[in-house]
């Protein structure tokens, strides 16, 4: 059966039982404080776990795009090695939200995989939690009975708490899970073990499939748990490890996932697939971290230098790297694959044909940049093999290799090997710990419980129309972390105050207590679908009304900067052209970053096109029209701009300015006209085929200006008050760069005067013509009279010594000849004399410079070189 069906099944099969299918959340998480990717199908739906929002299906199903590179699931390293861990899958769900439990999860479950897949009872073995002392729990007696009435008791094994109790993190919603797995042997192999045995024992081919989760509980932070109001499922099931299943395969890369990726791996770099491991280890290396890259990129997540990017440039880097190790791959070819990706799964997922231009650029520039690399770090591993005086290389050195150039440790391993040298494994252990302390030292955060004030169900945002409300504080918790030390989390009924989020910083402003005492609100953000005001102290009385008040200039600068963000996305699209799409945005009170798909650096003329573009709308007094909770398609029809790898409701916000429409939920000015003057302040590239503009407006637009003219007027005033600045100005140029070549004229006339002066105290001294002398000449001034010299003279040493804005210059020049007779060194010797002018320098055996910072001792160097020619 193809993959494809093979998904369509499955989603139908659970509307048949009422839930409603819903798409894949983005596989990066933006606003998301405590996840980077998506890592397991119940992410999206955190908040309904933890009771921070109500869902408006109680039955859904989906199949969720999923990365486990990070954190508490991290299968990169294993992936490639063994044929069914990737780090990008799908994971396909069944969800209820305080609607069914275990009997029918269990029941469909079953129904699913053997009357409507027909995949033979006898293969499948199931899981229960045996309970767990130190919690508290008992069996799940209850999974148990269920699972009895429909497979054998010897199928029914017992599993522990690490298999069989499935937890989001340290706190929050949890339960008792029940597995399903698939023994895939031949009979045989069956005959000879059974299945149960190799159950959760790792074997390849008796493998996990489906997970079935039963949230029950909620962890505290002090460990302990309590149970949930509300009872809910969480399913998970593999998608690629089901098509290995049903295609008849016992490995996930044999399936039609894969095999497309295979071919034209293959293809490109001359290497067949199934001979060799090491060649089968990166074949699956590569096809599948292609797809994660890929599908990170597509949903808005650049490879960069930190967080959720560092991660994405770290898998593709692996790719390169067991290309460029195992299949001899030198050029970038691995940007070639998103071709073949997009066409196999851009019809379950679009946006892999839509940003296919974008994935393809970006991973070629990856590719270009990481090869050089390698091959800068194949030289430094060199140059360290040359050094070492053992045969064992220290750790720290490879550390430094692997930290600060980006070099694969497996790789030096392997190289160091080849070259018949060992790596001090345990010493680059150490360092790689240490350094993991210390950034984990800079990050931990601890949290404790919520403490609950009062029940309320959701905490409504009035922040559109308001900045001012009466509150009260429903719950809150201290969070201590090292950076920032102790804070408390609060949260309200209701609030006036924007958390960060759509690129929009958090709103700042205070709560006014009754007794007058004000707390500061220093940031607001959204977690798990609840709004945060973050404070270093908590109020005195908290069961009290809270006046709020939100920093209305600030709000008012970042909502400027805010709507200009718009019309700056609109002057983009209609100047450069319909294929600019946003990619990605800042938006501060003091300035806005804005970075979007274009494929050259703007000129000076598009960029003031852009800049009147917005001017104009400003100047156009365009008033804010917005509707607010209008289902996604009809906003869509109106004209907005949807983004890419952003996560819409069924309702959404529809903003506009004029022609500019998009979806939005920023906060904004009342009109065009409050941005006051819209100024770029910089164009670059972030990436490869990705620009980002910085730009300012009203505060800080006025600001800029103010200052630039208050620079031009003292500009002025030194030019003496000129008619015309620019003239004056490019006059002055004009004079300068004539000067200069006059200069230039001069020194060549002075050099002549020197070299005949010097010409005249050259001595013999023992056959060698000799000269020490001070000349006023600069350092290229001296070699160059120094080699005009040689040129002219047989078996000559001179020394020129120079000071120039304080410091002192040697130079030493000795013939060939005479290097070769006596063995002299210019680099050795002007080491020698350096030391009387404080400096040091080196050079080659015919010429040598140094510097240094007393010019008090050149009189001493000269003569100690007359002393080495006198042989003294
Ligand atoms: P395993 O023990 O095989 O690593 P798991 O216990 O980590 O699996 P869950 O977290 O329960 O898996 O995820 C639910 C399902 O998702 C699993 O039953 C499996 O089919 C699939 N799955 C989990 N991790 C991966 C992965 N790295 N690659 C592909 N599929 C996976
Ligand atoms: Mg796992």
């Amino acid at each position: 059966m193809k993959s494809t069906l093979l998904r369509r099944q499955f989603l139908e099969f659970f509307e048949s039982k009422s839930h409603a299918i819903v798409n894949s959340a983005p596989i990066v998480l933006k606003d998301d404080p405590t996840l980077m990717f998506t890592n397991a199908g119940m992410n999206p739906f955190k908040s309904y776990f933890l009771g921070n929002s109500t869902p408006k299906e109680t039955r859904v199903t989906d199949t969720q795009k999923c990365l486990r590179v990070s954190g508490k699931h991290n299968d990169l390293e294993e992936v490639g090695k063994d044929t069914y861990h990737h780090t990008m899958f799908e994971m396909l769900g069944n969800w209820s939200f305080g609607n069914y439990f275990k009997k029918e999860a269990i029941d469909w479950a079953w129904e699913f995989l053997t009357d409507v897949l027909e995949i033979s009872k006898d293969n499948l073995y199931v899981t229960i939690f045996e309970g767990d002392k130190a919690d508290g729990l008992q069996k799940d007696t209850e999974a148990y009975d269920l699972w009895k009435a429909l497979v054998n008791e010897d199928k029914i094994l017992l599993g522990d708490k690490k298999d069989n109790f499935w937890e989001m993190g340290d706190q929050g919603p949890c339960g008792p899970a029940s597995e399903i797995h698939v023994d895939l042997r031949s009979a045989e192999e069956k005959a000879k073990i059974p299945g149960k045995d190799l159950v959760n024992r790792d074997h390849p081919q008796v493998v996990e499939i489906w997970n079935l989760v039963f949230i029950q509980y909620n962890r505290k932070a002090d460990g302990s748990l309590e149970s949930l109001p509300a009872k809910h499922i969480d399913t998970g099931m593999g998608f690629e490890r089901l098509c290995m299943v049903m295609q008849g395969k016992t490995s996930n890369y044999d399936t039609d996932v894969f095999t497309p990726l295979i071919r034209e791996i293959e293809t490109i770099t001359g290497t067949t697939y199934g001979k060799n491991e090491e060649i089968d280890i990166a074949i699956r290396v590569i096809s599948d971290h292609i797809r994660a890259v890929a599908f990170a990129i597509a949903d808005g997540q650049l490879p960069s230098n930190t967080g959720a990017g560092y991660v994405i440039r770290r898998i593709l880097r692996r790719a390169i790297r067991y290309g460029f190790t195992f299949l001899d791959t030198q050029t970038p070819f691995i940007y070639k694959l998103v071709d073949v990706l997009s066409k196999q799964m851009g019809e379950a997922f679009p946006e892999l044909i839509s940003q296919k231009n974008l994935c393809e650029n970006v991973i070629h520039e990856e590719e270009k940049s990481f090869l050089k690399t390698l091959e800068q770090g194949l030289g430094l591993l060199d140059s360290i093999v040359n050094q070492s005086s053992s045969k064992t290389i220290s750790g720290q050195k490879a550390f430094e290799l692997y930290d600060t150039f980006g070099f694969p440790i497996d790789l030096t391993t392997l190289i160091l090997s080849e070259k018949g040298y060992k790596l001090d494994q345990k010493g680059f252990e150490e360092e790689l710990q240490k350094q993991k302390q210390r950034s984990k030292a800079a990050a931990q955060t601890s949290s404790s419980d919520w403490v609950v004030l009062k029940t309320d169900d959701q905490e409504e945002f009035i922040g559109y129309d308001y900045t001012e409300a009466n509150v009260s504080i429903t719950k809150y918790r201290k969070v201590t972390s090292k950076k920032e030390g102790e804070l408390y989390q609060l949260v309200f009924n209701l609030t006036p105050f924007y958390p960060e989020g759509g690129g929009q910083v958090g709103d700042k402003g205070y709560l006014e207590t009754p007794n007058g005492d004000t707390v500061f609100v220093i940031d607001t953000k959204k977690e798990n679908n609840q709004i945060i005001h973050i404070t270093k102290s908590l109020p005195k009385d908290l069961q009290k009304d809270f006046k709020a008040v939100v920093d209305v200039n600030q709000r008012q600068r970042t909502a400027s900067n805010h709507t200009a963000t718009h019309l700056l996305h609109q002057a983009l699209r209609s100047i450069l052209g319909k294929h600019v799409e946003q990619k990605g945005s800042m938006v501060h009170s003091g300035y806005l970053r804005f970075d979007f798909s274009h494929f050259s650096k703007l000129t000076q003329e598009e960029l003031q096109a852009i800049e009147n573009f917005v001017n104009a709308r400003i100047k156009e007094n365009l008033s804010f029209e917005e509707e607010r909770n209008i289902p996604y398609a009809v906003a869509i029809d109106k004209g907005a701009i949807a983004l890419f790898g952003e996560k819409y409701g069924d309702t959404v916000r529809f903003v506009k300015f004029g022609n500019s429409k998009e979806l939005c939920g920023g906060t904004h000015v009342e009109n065009t006209s409050q941005l006051w003057h819209f100024i770029i302040k910089n164009e670059a590239s972030v990436a490869s085929g990705i620009r980002r503009i910085e730009a300012i407006t009203s505060d800080a637009a006025k600001e800029f200006l103010t200052k630039e003219s208050e620079v031009l007027s003292q500009v002025k005033s030194i030019l003496n008050q000129p008619q015309d600045i620019l003239k004056s100005v490019e006059s002055l140029q004009e004079e300068n760069t004539s000067l200069k070549k006059e200069i230039e004229q001069l020194n060549v006339l002075k050099l002549k005067q020197v070299k005949t002066e010097l010409q005249s105290q050259l001595k013999d001294i023992n056959g060698i013509q000799f000269l020490a002398h001070q000349v006023n000449l600069d350092a290229n001034a001296m070699k160059d009279l120094a080699f005009q010299l040689g040129g002219e003279h047989h078996d000559l040493f001179v020394v020129l010594a120079s000071k120039q804005n304080g410091k002192a210059l040697l130079a030493c020049y000795i013939s060939k000849a005479l290097v070769e007779s006596k063995g002299w060194n210019a680099g050795k010797i002007i080491k020698y004399l350096g030391k009387h002018i404080q400096g040091g320098g080196g050079g080659q055996a015919f010429f040598a410079t140094a510097g240094g910072k007393n010019p008090e001792g050149i009189s001493q160097a000269l003569a100690e070189a007359k002393a080495i020619v006198e042989g003294k």
